[in-house]
């Protein structure tokens, strides 16, 4: 396609159409990074890969704004590669197709990568336009946002030397995020041993549930498999063993299903199932919306196992039984969740039973403050809690210079102010903005729908009216 033939603002479009011919799914951004690098160079601009796999590309202020505060303008090199069943291209060797239909930008049978191609075209629109007004600028990419925020956690505090950062990695036009959960990863481990055990086996599959994002939906009505499994487990009146017990597959989605296996001795197995009937009943009622909820019993009679004792079996259901999940603390004054927890993954596995949890909160004491909680409840059953990983909130702090700043420009722009929003969910702003005190950060972004599938799209009218704020921001500071 020819330059005059793309929608406003055209070079927008052009930088997008250049690398949208780049593979750069997560984990493979090698491609485009080195387009950015060598992007910059003809634009001669001083750019280098800096560590951890970002770019960063540096341009002098616009004549008169020598002296503003410098600013970093942000987004992530990868996007989420998903395609239809029945589009056959490889993602990781060749482009997208773009599609351009009425309003909308989409892609031929994937995702557009929209989410985030739209930082990178705006970055490089702004970096070879030197009619535009700017304070110094830094142009920061990242690697691998999508697949655990890699490039902003091994980016250097030096790199973010600079007063505001903006972050076009939002995709609500009209609402400004200004702050976001914390996270931390913990393993509770419970050492149980199994040997060798005969009786009727009876396995327990749950499936079925809606399932969905342990951060942002995890305010929803919505079933957690491991927890289900454990509530028709504590249900039992019938001694039991337990042979296997696994569910969930990431800890920061909420589980869809659970198994378990277990050991009864012989005839009552019929009055184990009426129990968990009467449970699952209860369940059903209390979570009318989760209509695919299935629970599938298969009895197998004189089978051998690997298993637990009965005894030991009632003290790890008791004990699991006993870990909290979901919204622990709302916050009022934003109508969302402060503080969650999902209970991701259940695997039960020769050094013991474990217990995987993603808890978040909008204030760092009170994620661990729940981390002591839950490390507290697993000693006291004999566990341990191992912490893998741990990123800090994004603290909102009202009324930064950037904020009004944002806010003064968007009122006049579009004749409303802003939505301001935190969200319960992890950010790459949120990782940036801890390492670098007193950097104020923003993050904004035009409409696209259907992040992360073949249905994605970016309003192309959205993006022009966000591209036009952003011109007007960058002159504002
Ligand atoms: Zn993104």
């Amino acid at each position: 396609m020819i330059e005059q033939n793309f929608p406003y603002p055209s070079e927008v479009y052009r930088y997008f159409s250049e690398f949208a011919q780049i593979p750069h799914g997560s984990g493979s951004t090698d491609g485009i990074r080195q387009w950015a690098l060598d992007t910059a160079k003809r634009l001669n601009l001083p750019a280098y890969a800096a560590e951890a796999g970002n770019v960063i590309i540096r341009k002098p202020a616009f004549p008169g704004y020598e002296t503003h505060p410098r600013v970093i303008f942000q987004g992530h090199l990868d996007m989420v590669c998903a395609q239809l069943p029945s589009c056959k291209k490889d993602m990781t060797k060749e482009g997208i197709d773009l599609v351009w239909d009425g309003d909308f930008l989409r892609a031929d049978g994937t995702t557009l990568g929209g989410d985030d191609g739209i930082a990178i075209a705006y970055a490089f629109a702004i970096l070879e336009n030197n009619s535009i007004p700017h304070p110094p600028l830094t142009v920061i990419l990242t690697r691998d946002e999508e697949t655990g925020m890699d490039g902003a956690a091994g980016l250097s505090p030096a790199s973010l030397e600079g007063s505001y950062l903006l972050n076009l990695d939002s995709e609500d036009e009209g609402i400004f995020t200004v702050g976001c959960a914390g996270g931390k990863r913990l393993d509770l481990c419970y050492p149980v041993t199994a040997a060798a055990s005969r009786g009727t086996k009876l396995t327990l599959s749950i499936s079925g549930l809606i399932g969905g994002h342990s951060g942002s939906e995890i305010h929803k009505p919505l079933l957690n498999a491991n927890v289900t499994m454990v509530r028709l487990l504590s249900a039992a009146e019938v001694p039991f063993q337990l042979a296997a017990l696994a569910g969930g597959v990431r800890d920061n989605v909420i589980p869809t299903e659970c198994e378990a296996s277990l050991l009864l001795s012989s005839g009552v197995a019929d009055a184990f199932c009426d129990a968990v009937n009467g449970a699952l009943s209860e369940i059903r009622a209390a979570y009318p919306n989760e209509t695919g909820l299935t629970v599938h019993i298969d009895i197998a009679e004189n089978t051998e196992a690997q298993a637990l004792s009965a005894d030991a079996t009632v003290a790890l259901v008791s004990a699991l039984a006993k870990l909290p999940n979901g919204v622990q603390k709302m916050n009022d004054t934003l109508h969302m969740p402060e503080t969650s927890l999902n209970l991701g993954i259940f695997r039960l596995e020769a050094d013991g039973m474990h217990a995987d949890a993603l808890l978040r909160s909008g204030i760092n004491r009170e994620k661990e403050a729940l981390a002591e909680h839950l490390r507290a409840l697993a000693e006291a059953a004999g566990g341990s809690a191992a912490e893998a990983s741990d990123y800090p909130a994004w603290e909102y702090v009202p009324g930064t210079n950037l904020e009004a700043a944002a806010v003064r420009v968007f009122t006049e722009q579009y004749g409303k102010p802003p939505v301001i929003q935190t969200i319960h969910a992890g950010v790459e702003c949120g990782i940036l903005a801890a390492k670098a005190e007193g950097l104020q950060c923003l993050s904004v972004g035009p409409d696209l729908f259907d992040i992360h599938t073949p249905r994605e799209r970016l309003s192309i009218s959205s993006a022009a009216r966000v591209w036009d704020f952003t011109l007007k921001l960058l002159a504002a500071l």
